[in-house]
């Protein structure tokens, strides 16, 4: 069980996301990959370079974030429980195969049941 804030900055999440570094073919294979958004492709390496322009400016500013990539799923945890997004840490657990997140609503909600009775 851990506490899992919103992960900063999205830009290293990002580029682990989309830049292929594929050392065991060769040194020189590296790419970023194309993604949709805004209904377009578009290479994911600019994107990063927008991440990583918004984030120098001010690292605090997660709608312009959103912007960028045009959703909120990169600057926001999923409850697993209520389905409720939020920019608040969330508790984690990881069992080896599900992760299972639980907003700070359905904790207290779980602690009063508890305390209930
Ligand atoms: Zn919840």
């Amino acid at each position: 069980m851990e506490l899992l804030p919103v992960n900063l900055p999205v830009s290293t999440r990002w580029k682990q996301g989309y830049f292929t570094n594929n050392s065991s073919i060769s040194r020189f294979d590296s790419t970023w990959r194309t993604v949709f958004l805004f209904q377009s492709k578009v290479c994911s390496g600019e994107i990063y370079e927008q991440l990583l322009a918004a984030e120098a400016k001010d690292p605090t500013d997660l709608d312009a974030i959103d912007a960028i990539i045009g959703n909120t799923g990169w600057t926001r945890n999923r409850c697993s429980a209520c389905y409720g997004e939020t920019r608040d840490p969330v508790v984690c657990w990881y069992n080896g195969e599900t992760e299972f997140l639980l907003c700070n609503a359905c904790i207290d909600a779980a602690k009063e049941l508890i305390l209930k009775g």
